[in-house]
This record gives structure tokens, sequence and C-alpha cells, in this order.
């Protein structure tokens, strides 16, 4: 059985192991693949995994063997998930795999907001400190997050676990979900219609699945119902944000700043509007990437495929 990973360096870039996979059949491992390469490569493939490598309908309809496409990523918008089910070929994605370390990383962005300690230690090793007049000093202000109100739009197993950690810091949680789950519910945790979430959070996390109707969800209309001075972090798709309408909102300050791990088009273009905006942090893809978690996704990439062979599959997202 030939099993063909068309991208599989960003999970594997040599430190961990396709040892597993190799045991199921015939395995060959594309770091990359370009676009013209696809079909090409999918010939005679039974089972494909991909990550970030768009699988078309018109690509799939071209790729008589495929009968199982394992998706390395929890989103599987870049897979024609409707088309596959047409022909007969199964999605199953990673759902679970990142879910501490991206919660995780909300906190590095947010928390980089709040006290700039890579700036400030920058600062001190150029001097600033060594020649500075007082015992102590700041370039930004520094933010306590006790207190104050987080809206986590999209509130699944990701949404859920950053509310944890920003009640941990003494957060109040107001959560959007287009099926929420009022059992969730606590004195310090409240589902909230978009617009209720809008107006009373001091900073706000996107959890939401890329769909279309959540594309755009942050734009100009939506930021002007913020509270001004807003903290916006995207961990989740960059098509979530209108990249023009948030640029001018930091650049008015209507939100104070911004995180983003995820942008319109990865890699970022050089003519990314956030590029340019005030208060704008970028980071490039990374919130799903600690080791332990690409480990993970590993092993239930393995047993998603495993569990097809047995005629059990598992983790499908078009059934
Ligand atoms: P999940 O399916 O557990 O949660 C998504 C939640 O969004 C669900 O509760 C769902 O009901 C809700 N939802 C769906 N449509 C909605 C809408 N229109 N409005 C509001 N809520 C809606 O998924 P998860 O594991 O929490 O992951 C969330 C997203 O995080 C993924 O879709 C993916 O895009 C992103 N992600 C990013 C990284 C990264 O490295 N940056 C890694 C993993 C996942």
């Amino acid at each position: 059985m030939k099993i063909v990973v068309l991208d599989g360096y960003t999970l594997n870039p040599g430190d961990i192991s396709w040892q597993e996979l190799e045991r199921l059949g015939e395995l060959t491992v594309y770091d990359r693949t370009p676009e013209e390469k696809i079909l090409e490569r999918l010939q005679d493939a039974e089972i494909v995994f991909v990550n970030k490598v768009p699988l078309t309908k018109e690509t799939l309809s071209q790729a008589p063997a495929l009968k199982f496409i394992g998706v390395l990523a929890t989103g599987y918008n870049i897979v024609d998930a409707a088309a596959a089910k047409e022909l007969g070929i199964l999605v199953a994605n990673i759902p679970t795999y990142g879910t501490t370390a991206v919660a995780q990383f909300v906190f590095a962005l947010l928390l980089e907001i709040c006290h700039h300690v890579g700036e400030h230690s920058e600062e001190v090793k150029k001097g600033a400190w060594t020649n500075n007049i007082d015992w102590c000093f700041w370039n930004h202000p520094l933010i306590e997050l006790a207190g104050k109100t987080m809206g986590i739009i999209g509130f699944g197993r990701i949404g859920q676990q950053t509310a944890q950690i920003a009640q941990a810091l003494g957060m109040k949680i107001v959560a959007y979900d287009e099926y929420p789950n009022h059992a969730l519910e606590t004195d310090t945790l409240k589902y909230a219609t978009l617009d209720e979430l809008l107006g009373v959070s001091d900073v706000i996390s996107l959890h939401c699945p890329l769909f279309e109707s959540t594309k755009g969800i942050i734009n100009h209309h939506t930021i002007a119902k913020m509270k001004d001075g807003v903290i916006i972090i995207n961990t989740s798709r960059g098509p979530l944000i209108v990249e023009e309408d948030l640029r001018d909102a930091l650049n008015l300050g209507k939100v104070y700043a911004a995180a983003v791990d995820v942008v319109s088009t990865e890699p970022i273009k050089a003519n990314n509007p956030l590029l340019d905006a005030k208060n704008c942090i970028i980071t490039p893809h990374i919130a799903w990437a600690p080791t332990e978690s690409r480990t993970r996704l590993m092993d239930i990439a393995v047993n998603n495929l495993k569990a097809f062979l047995d005629g059990a599959p598992v983790n499908i997202v078009n059934p």
C-alpha cells in the first residue's frame, strides 16, 4: 500500500520519527510539494497525508487510487472534504493534539503585549538600565490582567483551555459559540451574543474555525462595537480578520494592540497590512509546534490510519 506525505517538513524537520507510518505501508515523505507536482506524487497513492498542500475537487478526481486523506492539522480547510466524500475518500483530521500548546501560546502573545519582556531585556543589554537615572524603567504601559474580561470567540477545545488559563490569571470570561454548552457557565464564565462579547471584552481571543460564516468576523463594523483600547489575539486562522480594518484600528489606537500567529496568506506576503501596523505582534504560525505537540500529532496521525485500515475509522470529518 502506497502512502505519501506531501509536505512533511513542518511536522517533522528531523527531530521526531516517521517509523510508525513506515510500518503500515510503502512510505514516501516529501518535505514540500509545489502545486505542479501534486498530481504526479498522488498517482497510485492510496493514502495521502497533507498539512497545507491544497487538495481540490479537481485534484482529487484525478487521483483514482486514493482512499484516505490524513490531514496533519486540526483545521482541514485545505481539503475539499465534500468533494472527497463524493469520491468515496475519507478525510481524517487531528482534533486535539495542539489544544494545550495553542492555549499556552495565546498567553505568550498576550503577556508579551502586557510586559514586553523580550524588548525590555534587549534594552537592558544595550545599557539602558545601566545608564538609567532611576532604579527601574519601562518603555511601554504595563498591563495587569486580573479583573479584566477576555472574550473568547469559538468556545471549543482551545477556547476552553484558554479560558482556564485566563481564569487562573484572575480574568473573567465571556464566550461566544454557535453551539453554546451552558453547563460550562460559572460565576466568572458566561456565554453571550457576539455583540455583547464585543462590547465588554478587554481582550478578544479568536478560536472558531474558518468557515464562510466566520471569515472576516473581525472587521470595521465589529471593531467599532469593541471597547476603546481592546487587545485582539488570533491563533486560529488568518482570514477571520479583515487585516486592512485591523491595521486602521491599530493605527488609530481604537485597538490598543494585536498579536496574530496566523495571517490571510501564509507565508506572510511582503505587503500584508499588519506588517506596518502599530502595536502588532506577528509570529509565523508556531502555536502548534512544540516538540511535545508534534509528537502527539504524529501518534494520532498513525492511529487515524491504523483505525481506517482496521475498518473502524476515527476522526473522520466527512463521514
Ligand atoms: P473545536 O472544534 O474544538 O472548537 C471550535 C469551536 O468553534 C466549536 O465550539 C464550534 O461550535 C465553534 N464555532 C463554529 N462555528 C462558529 C461560529 N460561526 N461562531 C462561533 N463559534 C463557532 O476546535 P479547536 O480544537 O478549539 O480549534 C480551533 C481552531 O484553532 C481550529 O479550527 C484551527 O483553525 C485553530 N488552530 C490553530 C493552530 C495554530 O498553530 N495556530 C493549531 C491548532 C488549531
